[in-house]
């Protein structure tokens, strides 16, 4: 720990008086979920601290922050060293701490450690946080509650026959998963036997290579489904709700680069059973805080469990523009032990939401992550347009970190409306010096299967003109 910048004089606080909610609150994150939960903080009059690396010192968040430490050594071992973070916390007086997404947010260690030390982890309980770590874990419980899973082994398979009788007995395709994977990798889908001998094994040393668990199972692969993943809402009481569902089908290798809000193939009896089966896998594990429970949903309306993240998301976005409820804000009053404000039928979904994931990438060259200078900067405005970035003029991208520079969502009252806000919000938007998925985002705002809602997760592979 270097530097140490003091908060700015003169800002009016409000929170010495106030016993029920947190003073001081240490953002255990960087770039653009940073900057969200500082906002957040800021309109509840919390106190703010960042920590960052030398690398990553000219971010945003750490000049909006209150306080700012900075953490290392080198780019990324800081924020992931859960010891030097909690000891941070207890040493400057924050009360509780925000993983974010990524870095510590789904390390149940981490959030025993806040807990011994007295800080408030912001998030579920650890319990919830080791079950839902585990999809095979995950796969028991729903299977316990009645809530549908994809037909898959039962439990983890360690050997290649026991491999070869499940896909034989299912038929062809299969996906071979690792139990601990997320973000899309630990994937592998394979179409035939010598296929799936050749990946089982690879995939299990890579699972703990990657994860340090090196269990794998096995699903059938659905053909052509949508992810369909619902917001849940739980506090410390007993209270879960949901907040309505995204799509997330739009996705490259398994990893989501479009997210809306609401699916438009949803009919209301589907979500409310959905949502039911969400709100039932919440709480078999006593789920506290914001989560979220994935699903893939088969072209004949069957929908599956695949896995419950229990952290913020990055798409939260697109939920908190047809609801109007601030997740953020929420995770933080329900961590202060405050009850849920909002019943179930006090939500309502309004209107449609898309978010594009800019991310400094080339997607003319294989999505390669890129570096540079923003050498001009300009995000687009108007009505129904909200941005969470991490980007400015003259800011250069790091090259240790996920690609992301900024969300750009849109909301409308229809579809149509939100897709052509949507392309004049990106056409509006100007970002010079590093390549990023913008013109990507503008093809698909103006391809005609997209405007007519014909996707689901074979989207970018049956549309390569897209991004060639
Ligand atoms: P991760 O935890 O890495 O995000 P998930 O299990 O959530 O992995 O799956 C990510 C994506 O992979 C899904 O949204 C879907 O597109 C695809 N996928 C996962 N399981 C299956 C399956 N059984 N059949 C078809 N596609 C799948």
């Amino acid at each position: 720990l270097l530097f140490h910048r003091p908060a700015p004089e003169g800002r009016v606080r409000t929170v010495e008086s106030r016993r029920d909610m947190f003073k001081k609150i240490l953002v255990a994150n960087r770039g653009e979920i940073a900057m969200r939960i500082i906002r957040a903080c800021r309109e509840l009059n919390i106190a703010t601290a960042a920590i960052y690396s030398e690398a990553d010192s000219t971010g945003i968040y750490v000049k909006k922050a209150d306080e700012a430490y900075q953490v290392g050594p080198g780019p990324v071992k800081g924020f992931l060293d859960s010891r030097q973070i909690v000891d941070l916390a207890v040493r400057i007086g924050a009360d509780a701490i925000h993983p974010g997404y990524g870095f510590l947010s789904e390390n149940a260690e981490f959030a025993e450690l806040c807990q011994t030390a007295g800080i408030t982890f912001i998030g579920p309980s650890p319990h919830a946080i080791t079950l839902m770590g585990s999809k095979v874990k995950a796969r028991e419980l729903a299977k316990q509650v009645g809530v549908p899973i994809v037909p898959g082994t039962e439990g983890g398979v360690a050997d290649v026959k026991d491999g070869l009788a499940f896909a034989r007995q299912a038929g062809y395709p299969v996906i071979i998963k690792a139990s601990a994977g997320g973000g899309g990798r630990g994937l592998r889908v394979v179409r035939s036997d010598a296929e799936l001998r050749e990946n089982m094994e690879a995939a299990a040393r890579e699972a703990q290579a990657s994860f340090g668990d090196g269990s794998v199972f096995i699903e059938k692969y659905i053909e052509r489904p949508h992810h369909i993943e619902f917001q849940i809402l739980a506090d410390r009481h007993g209270h879960i709700i949901h907040l309505g569902e995204r799509d997330c089908s739009i996705q490259r290798r398994h990893q989501k680069l479009i997210e809306i809000a609401p699916s438009l193939i949803l009919t209301p009896k589907l979500r409310d059973t959905m949502g039911e089966a969400a709100i039932t896998i919440a709480r078999a594990v006593q789920y506290d805080n914001a989560g979220t429970v994935e699903f893939l949903l088969d072209q004949d309306g069957r929908f599956y469990f695949i896995e419950m993240n229990p952290r913020l998301q990055v798409e939260h976005t697109v939920t908190e523009q047809i609801t109007a409820i601030d997740i953020v804000r929420h995770q933080i009053s329900i961590a202060a032990g405050k009850p849920l404000d909002i019943r179930q039928h006090d939500v309502t979904l309004q209107g449609h939401a898309i978010q594009c994931r800019i991310n400094a990438e080339d997607p003319k060259n294989n999505f390669m992550p890129c570096t540079g200078t923003v050498t001009a900067y300009l995000s687009p405005g108007g009505i129904g347009v909200r941005i969470d970035g991490a980007v400015y003029k003259d800011y250069t991208v790091p090259p240790y970190y996920d690609a992301l520079l900024a969300k750009l969502t849109v909301r409308g009252r229809t579809w149509e409306e939100t897709v052509s806000r949507m392309r004049r919000s990106l056409e509006e938007y100007v970002l010079r010096g590093v390549k990023t998925t913008i013109p990507f985002m503008k093809a698909i705002m103006q391809d005609p299967d997209f405007l007519a809602g014909r996707f689901d997760t074979s989207y970018l592979d049956t549309h390569p003109d897209l991004y060639h």
